[in-house]
This record gives C-alpha cells, structure tokens and sequence, in this order.
C-alpha cells in the first residue's frame, strides 16, 4: 500500500471513529468495499438491499462531520413526522430514519435507501410542522426516484472504468474502489445534485406533504423563509452551493398552484412543532 493510500485510509477510519455513538448508522468497511465492487461492475439497477447498504455508509461517513442532535424528543418527533410521511409513498417498507445534526448551519439532505437529515439551523428557522413536513418530503422524493443512488453510480462507474484495467490487475483490488465510491459519495454532497432533480423534489415533495395532510404551503414558506435572509450568511453557502437559489424553486412551484390552493388549509400544527422543536 502507498502512503498515499495509507493516509486516505486512515482519513476514512477517522471519520468511522468520529461517530461510534451513532450505532444505526455504523460505516462497514468490509461491506463498503464489496459494494464498490458490484457498483463497479453493475450495468443495471442497483438491487434494494445494496442501495440501503450504500446510503447507511455514506449517513455514517457524512455524521462524521456533524453528530446528532442531543435531544431524544425532538429526534422521537422528526422520525415521527417523516415515516408518516414516508409511509404514503410507493416505498414504505425502506428503513426510513430521520435525523436532526447539530450544526447551525441550514441545510438537509438524503442518502440512499431513507437516511435523511435536517439541520438544528435549518429547524430554528422554521414556524410549524407543515414545514418541516415540506423539507421532509423534498429530502424523501430524493430517495424515491433514487437520485443521489444514480449520481454516486454514474460517478463511480466512469471513475472505475477508468482505472479498472490497471488497478485491479494488481494485487490491491481493494483499496481503489473504496476510494472511489467515497470520493463520488463526498463529491456529490458538497457539488449538489442536477437542477431538474430538485426542482422535481420540491414539486412532488408539496405533494406528499399534501397527502400526509399538511398544509402544502410549507415547503414554499420555507423557501421564502431563505430567499429573505441575507445570501452572504455564511450558514447558507452549502445550501446555496447545492441547490438552485431560493427564487428559482418558488418560481418553478408556480406550477403547482392549483395544487398548493387546493391543500393549503390543511393542518400546520404550530403548537405541536413548537412544543418539541422550540424549547
Ligand atoms: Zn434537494
């Protein structure tokens, strides 16, 4: 092994060890390393069992960099409101798990298979449950129509076609396909998705919140909420950096007007939202 690659393995088990509370999102080296293979090698669909197992590694790479919330009712409510969410769509059965980071800056995203997160940042700037279900629901459209799974595949793909010819003839078949399927997971994450992929997610994410029986306004609300803050906010870069400005999506939502008028007197739950996430 080179040093090189000693060092970015190294990198990698610190990242493991940053987060040995977070048992239910635990990084399976050996797992990870299998899964890069068949990624490598898949032509197709990538079967469900893989695309838990590669979104539960990159939730626990990804948890490295900012732990969980330490506040077990306001975790207990997010899981709450989002598998009810989730369980109306057309994969209820995905071990859905919701989480809140402690980090102040604004921000929620998916990996494959149902991990999703949400910001404390983000959190503190929202007015009630209907929102939060929004964000939810944009984050959950993600793992349905499996965008980042696809991304992560494209980019790894590619990548190890590259190599494959020259590194895997060696005898470390490994390392370089573990580097690789975490490099593109990394990349993606701070690069952000195609735009279509979320202007798709806000569209069919006031949808699903509509049907949970939320008021549809909520994700729109948000939006506003962050097209009013000051854009050099610093907690707003990455956001900013991995999704179409805040104008942009409320004007794609034009769209869905009948839709947002149709269900916008269902239920926010002020009350409830402020009772866990406000305290
Ligand atoms: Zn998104």
């Amino acid at each position: 092994m080179s040093a090189r690659r000693i060092a970015a393995l190294l990198a990698v088990l610190a990242l493991a060890a940053a987060a040995p509370a977070q048992a239910q999102f635990r990084l399976d080296l050996n797992r990870l390393v299998d899964t890069a293979k068949n990624i490598g090698k898949a032509t197709g669909e990538i079967a469900e069992k893989e695309e838990i197992e590669i979104g539960s590694d990159m939730a626990a790479r990804l948890l490295g960099a900012a732990p969980l919330a330490a506040d077990e009712a306001l975790q207990r409510y997010v899981n709450q409101v989002g598998r009810w969410l989730a369980s109306q769509t057309e994969r209820p059965d995905l071990p859905w798990k919701f989480g809140v980071l402690e980090a102040p800056q604004l921000n929620a995203f998916a990996t494959p298979g149902g991990n999703i997160f949400v910001t404390r940042g983000l959190v503190a700037q929202m007015n009630n449950e209907a929102e939060l279900a929004g964000v939810l629901a944009h984050e959950i459209v993600h793992v349905l129509k499996k965008h980042h799974l696809k991304a992560i595949q494209k980019t790894a793909q590619v990548e190890l076609a590259n190599t494959a010819v020259t590194t895997f003839a060696r005898q470390d078949r490994n390392t370089p396909a573990r580097e690789k399927l975490l490099a593109a997971g990394s990349e993606l994450y701070s690069r952000g998705l195609d735009k279509s992929d979320e202007l798709e997610a806000d569209r069919l994410g006031v949808v699903i919140a509509a049907r949970g029986g939320y008021d549809a306004y909520g994700l729109p609300a948000v939006l506003q909420t962050l097209q009013a803050m000051n854009p050099e906010d610093s907690g707003l870069a990455l956001m900013f950096k991995t999704h179409p400005a805040p104008a942009e999506r409320l004007e794609a939502l034009e769209k869905m007007q009948p839709t947002l008028d149709a269900y916008a007197a269902q239920k926010q739950l002020a009350a409830r939202f402020a009772g866990t996430a406000r305290r």
